[in-house]
């Protein structure tokens, strides 16, 4: 079912432990994308011929299906983009420029990725605006008090990750936006590693914004979502200026489409939002309860196997997490762990993953860390604990 899965690393089967980074492509995916280039490559909407028609209706599919994964209200308010740093920089620059004011104060927290900061600091420094950050225990745990106290009325945009990439550590965001909403504050929710593990409904999370990346859930790269309330997205100015965003051009003025396609300027990644479909449609038939209990006991068994090694100390060891675990060695650097293991043919992801300020908070230079997805197996997490036992040898 997942090709890539049969393959050999440095002579090796392949562990593949990196899904937090991008998850493997099941043969569905696969196959769409080649039945979109041999079948009906064209381009979308406007076109009056057979193959344009197909193209169009299969990529307005995905709209149709990306709608109901994620439980809004209407097609229109899930806008497609390259992934979920484009989505957040859409919403920062297109929302920001609109509504943010000087003095105007803007909270994230502690456990951001990168993503979900830097597009907060540009649009903050263009208005004047501020930002300011949750902070967190030293498991990752979010410190709600502080949450508390820092609101106010000039809040108006609080944007948190809902599931932390570099811990794995679920954050409390049906909270967090009931909080932010009592100070008329929008939230944003980063929902890059949560899409994948969660059952998400934003009509009943009630945000604003959600966003996440195609290529986490076994889709395709290059495909991105933006969900938007329908009535905020109308009021947003659109974010790029080109083909299909315009209603009417003249050189005078130009009036702009309808949502979604104000903020869908240009030729899109057909071929790829085409087989994000096969990749819902895989989450959807597979059952995201089962899979979310098969990957919840392989983070019980690895995290027991785990704890047995002494120097070993996991880091967000909290009961509300996902298939994630970051982990540090005393006195073994990440980078050397992640070589041994991968000439052992695991995949594994070591570093600050994209969360700078977060190693900063806990003091360490990164974590090795590995995640879990709907394919992995006991075995695999075997195969792991004995190259993990070899490679610390090695190294000590
Ligand atoms: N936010 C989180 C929590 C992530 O884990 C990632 C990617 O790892 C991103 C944002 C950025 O996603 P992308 O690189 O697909 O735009």
């Amino acid at each position: 079912m997942f090709p890539i899965l049969s393959r050999k690393v440095k002579g090796k089967d392949l562990v593949y432990f990196d899904n937090a980074a991008t998850a493997q492509k099941p043969q569905q995916v696969i196959d769409a994308l080649t039945s979109y280039y041999t079948g009906y490559n064209a381009n979308i909407h406007r076109g009056l011929h057979t193959l344009a028609d197909e193209a169009t209706a299969a990529f307005e599919a995905t709209r149709q299906a990306v709608c109901a994964f994620i439980g809004a209200a209407y097609p229109e308010e899930i806008i497609f983009t390259k992934g979920t740093t484009e989505s957040i920089n859409l919403v920062a620059q297109s929302w920001g420029s609109a509504f943010l004011k000087e003095g105007d104060e803007i909270i994230i927290s502690s456990l951001e990725h990168h993503a979900n900061i830097v597009p907060w600091q540009m649009i903050a420094e263009t208005k004047g605006a501020k930002l300011r950050v949750i902070p967190i225990d030293d498991n990752g745990v979010l410190d709600m008090q502080a949450y508390k106290n820092m609101l106010n009325s000039k809040t108006k945009m609080v944007a948190v990750v809902h599931v932390s990439n570099a811990l794995g550590v679920i954050n409390p965001v049906e909270e967090i936006i009931h909080l932010a909403h009592a100070q008329g504050a929008h939230v944003l929710i980063d929902g890059a590693q949560s899409s994948v593990h969660l059952d998400i409904d934003v009509q009943s999370l009630d945000c604003e914004f959600f966003v996440f990346s195609g290529h986490k859930v076994y889709g395709p790269t290059g495909t991105g979502i933006l969900y938007g309330k329908k009535s905020l997205l109308e009021a947003m100015p659109p974010y790029q200026g080109g083909g299909e965003m315009i209603k009417e051009v003249t050189f005078e003025k130009t009036t702009y489409n309808e949502l979604p396609f104000k903020f869908e300027a240009g030729t899109p990644n057909i071929a790829d939002f085409i087989a994000l479909k096969s990749a819902i449609d895989f989450i959807k038939d597979t059952g995201k309860d089962s899979i979310r209990a098969h990957e919840n006991m392989l983070l019980g068994y690895a995290t027991e196997k785990l704890r047995a090694f002494k120097d070993v100390r996991i880091i967000g060891d909290v009961f509300e997490k996902v298939s994630v675990i970051s982990f540090v060695v005393e006195g073994v650097h990440p980078q050397d762990l992640a070589i041994l293991l991968d000439n052992q043919g695991i995949a594994v992801r070591t570093g600050h993953h994209c969360a700078q300020p977060l190693m900063q908070r806990l003091c360490i230079v990164g974590t090795t860390r590995i995640s879990f997805a709907a394919y992995n197996t006991i075995q695999e997490i075997d195969a792991f604990m004995e190259a993990l036992k070899k490679s610390l040898n090695m190294l000590r």
